[in-house]
This record gives structure tokens, C-alpha cells and sequence, in this order.
């Protein structure tokens, strides 16, 4: 049986090979497009509260950097394997090229579960991951970011690590704001007051809306009475929500990783209200039930799985991969499914869903919103500048919305799905830079 990481990873080579193949692209080209230039492997030592010395296995894959320095996320979580991080790094080598940004593509991971972590040790192992992998690091070779559970917090004190790093290695105790911002250009996805970028925590749901939006009027659909689930209520799945009902959408079901939500007869969720109760109550569970005794009335609550496969008319997965599976893909009802967590759906089921005309943006496209504003950040870093919130915004738009056009005619030209679609304009385009 195949790791869920083993079972990613053959999904995106498979999907490589194949384009590649259409494309007439070299075995040479192939081979490099197939695999990663670098798998750097680290055990990660942490000092824990209790004074024990625990150890944590830690991953950075630098998959391809044709187009530019490395780029993409570190995620913790217990589930993080090899095989998934390289699969990860991989699609992101796919995301910048489809997004048209001077990035490459690369990913990170830490095998632990944060949850079990206090503050003071998530610090430690935030910390201890940058000090086992610094020389990797840098501005212009490979800039990481937030992904699964790490946040920007996590990225400041990732990014304070690296600059006391850069300091003794280059001598310079104390540099000016011009070096200082230029270093902490090596990390995207910090806050705002530590050289973030406005606009970048919502940034991947934002530019999830953009491409969905633009699919509706490509297929000529009003929002009208459109409804839309959304699986996975963390950053990416709260944002989507939220801009999407702000946008007129009808939200009518989220979940978290434990139970999802919905009220009776499909009515509008205010999504708002939702967060608020589910940072109270600490689960959304909590937050809804058939009687008055809940904070808001008339809801239901729903398994996790069981949101997958309601009739609304667009679907979102937002929280992890390969969630649509064999064994539920003849179920899902939505005829529009918006890729936005990485790699939601097998090999199979997207066969299936494909065969059954559901039209899929596929999470390349669909979530390139995070890693495009993260390239503003890191623009903003370089230059020392700070741009206001409307321009980060008015750029994203721009680059979401030409990088859709550009793959929706793909698809017409080619009459093919928009994924297969969006691995042919990835790997041209690095394949040319190649030449
Ligand atoms: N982790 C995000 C992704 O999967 C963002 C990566 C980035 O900003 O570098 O696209």
C-alpha cells in the first residue's frame, strides 16, 4: 500500500511525464523536470520544556530553479514524509511557472504535530530548523514561507534566526535597514511589521476567488443562487470563505479537521460569526447544533467527509491532500471543484471526475495566490519598499487573472482540462528558459 506522500509524488510525475511527453520535450529535460536538484534530510534537535532533548526529522526539497530562486512552504504536521515534501516542492516549481513570477520550486516539512507543542517549543524548533539548514537559505538561492500550520510568526522568528546567522557570517553586528530588509527578503509570509507585505495572509484565498470568478464568466454563470462548500477552515479555507460571501457568494458549508457545519435548507453561513465562535469554543463542532442551546441556531453539523459530497454547485478542498479519493469520487455532487489545499484529489478520482465533465481549477492555479503575493514580498524586500495594501491587491489581480486567461485558452486551444492545460504552459515555460 502506498504512502499518501508515495501516492502525491506519482501523481505530479505522472502528470509531468505525460505533458512532457505531449510537449516532445527531451528525455534529458524529462529526467530534470521529474526530479528534485536537491533532498536535504536534517534531524532537528529541541529543547523541550521538561528539559528532555527531543529530536524532529526536517526536510527541504529544491526542486527546480530555472526560473528563478527556489520558492515555497514549510509545513508541520505529523503526516510530513519525503516523498510529500518533494511532491510539494514539485507542484511548485509548476505553481510559479503558471503564475508567470521569476521564482522556482521548493517546499519544506518537519515531522510534528504542533498542536502538542507549547509556544516556547514550536519557537525552539522554528529556530533549530533555520540553524540546520541556513547555507541552503538566502535571498537569492531559496525563500521559504508559510504553508500547513506555520504562520507568520513562525516566519519572524525563522527570519531572526537567519539574520543572527547572516550577521556573525558576514561580520556585520550591525547592519543597516537597507541589508537588514534585504536578508529578511530570504523569508516571505512575515508580519507586516517585520517586513511582511500587506495583503499576503489573505492572499491565497483572494486569489482563489480571482480564478473562480473568472471560470464563472468564461462559462457565462451568474452568481445568482450559485452555492459553495468549503472543506478546511484555516487560513486558506477561512479566507476563501470570507472574501467569496463578501464578493455576493453563497458560503452554505465549512469544516474543520474535525466536523463540518451547515445550516438548514442550504441558507448563507456568515462566515465572520463563524471564525469568531470557532476561536471561542475552539472547534466548529461547537458552534452549531439542530437546538437553541448552541451559539448559533439551526445549524447541523456534518462529518468532515460528508461535506465533500453535498449538492452545492462548487466544492472547495482547502485543507489536505488527496481528500477526493477512489472511495468517495462517485459521490461528490459540485460540478466546479476549486483546488485550493495541494494536490486534493488522486490520480483516479480525477480521471473520474474529469470523465463525468466537472470542471476543475486545478491548485497550481487555483492557490498561486500565496506564493504571487509572496513574490511581491519579497520584490518589497529587495528594493526596500512598502507597498500599500490596494496595490498588493490591484498587482495579484492582475497576475491571477492574465495567468488564468492563459491557461483557459490553453485548454480551448488544446481542448484539454484546465490542469493538463496548466502543466503544459508551466513546463514550456521553463523548458524554453532552459534553452
Ligand atoms: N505554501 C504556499 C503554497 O503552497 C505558499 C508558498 C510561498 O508563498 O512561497 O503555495
Amino acid at each position: 500500500m502506498q504512502s499518501q506522500g508515495q501516492q502525491m509524488l506519482e501523481t505530479a510525475q505522472t502528470l509531468i511525464l505525460k505533458t512532457s511527453k505531449r510537449l516532445n520535450v527531451s528525455d534529458e529535460v524529462i529526467s530534470k523536470l521529474l526530479n528534485p536538484n536537491h533532498i536535504h534530510t536534517v534531524d532537528i534537535p529541541v529543547i523541550m520544556d521538561d528539559g528532555r532533548t527531543e529530536i524532529f526529522r526536517g526536510y527541504r526539497v529544491q526542486h527546480n530553479n530555472v526560473l528563478g530562486p527556489y520558492k515555497g512552504g514549510i509545513r508541520f504536521h505529523p503526516q510530513v514524509s519525503q516523498e510529500e515534501v518533494q511532491a510539494l516542492a514539485t507542484l511548485m516549481s509548476i505553481k510559479t511557472s503558471v503564475a508567470g513570477i521569476p521564482l522556482g520550486g521548493g517546499k519544506g516539512g518537519v515531522v510534528v504535530d504542533p498542536r502538542k507543542l507549547s509556544r516556547l517549543e514550536l519557537e525552539h524548533l522554528s529556530r533549530a530548523y533555520v540553524d540546520k539548514l541556513f547555507m541552503h537559505i538566502g535571498e537569492d538561492t531559496d525563500i521559504p514561507a508559510p504553508d500547513v500550520n506555520t504562520t507568520p510568526e513562525i516566519m519572524a522568528w525563522m527570519t531572526d534566526e537567519y539574520v543572527q546567522h547572516m550577521k556573525s557570517e558576514t561580520e556585520t553586528p550591525n547592519p543597516s535597514h537597507k541589508q537588514l530588509s534585504e536578508w529578511a527578503a530570504a523569508f516571505t509570509g512575515k508580519p507586516v511589521h517585520l517586513g511582511g507585505s500587506l495583503g499576503r495572509t489573505e492572499a491565497t484565498g483572494r486569489g482563489g476567488v480571482i480564478a473562480l470568478v473568472a471560470l464563472l464568466a468564461k462559462l457565462g454563470r451568474s452568481k445568482e443562487s450559485l452555492t459553495i462548500a468549503v472543506q478546511g477552515f484555516g487560513n486558506v479555507g477561512y479566507y476563501f470563505s470570507k472574501l467569496a460571501s463578501e464578493q455576493g457568494y453563497k458560503v452554505v458549508a465549512v469544516s474543520d479537521s474535525k466536523t463540518g457545519i451547515m445550516l438548514k435548507d442550504q441558507a448563507e453561513l456568515d462566515v465572520v460569526a463563524t471564525l469568531q465562535c470557532k476561536t471561542e469554543k475552539g472547534a466548529l463542532g461547537e458552534c452549531f447544533c439542530e437546538s437553541g442551546a448552541c451559539r448559533i441556531d439551526g445549524g447541523k453539523t456534518l462529518m468532515n467527509d460528508e461535506l465533500l459530497t453535498l449538492p452545492v454547485d462548487v466544492l472547495v478542498p482547502a485543507a489536505l491532500e488527496n481528500v477526493i479519493n477512489i472511495e468517495n469520487m462517485k459521490d461528490i455532487r459540485a460540478k466546479i471543484i476549486v483546488e485550493m489545499a495541494n494536490g486534493p484529489i488522486t490520480e483516479d478520482a480525477y480521471e473520474y471526475l474529469i470523465s463525468q465533465g466537472v470542471i476543475i481549477i486545478p491548485d497550481v492555479l487555483a492557490n498561486a495566490g500565496g506564493v504571487v503575493v509572496s513574490y511581491l514580498e519579497w520584490l518589497q524586500g529587495t528594493k526596500n519598499e512598502r507597498w500599500s495594501e490596494q496595490e498588493v491587491n490591484d498587482k495579484l489581480h492582475e497576475i491571477m487573472t492574465a495567468a488564468f486567461e492563459r491557461i483557459w485558452n490553453q485548454s480551448v486551444k488544446r481542448n484539454i482540462p484546465l490542469k493538463e492545460a496548466a502543466f503544459e504552459v508551466a513546463i514550456e515555460r521553463i523548458v524554453n528558459e532552459m534553452h
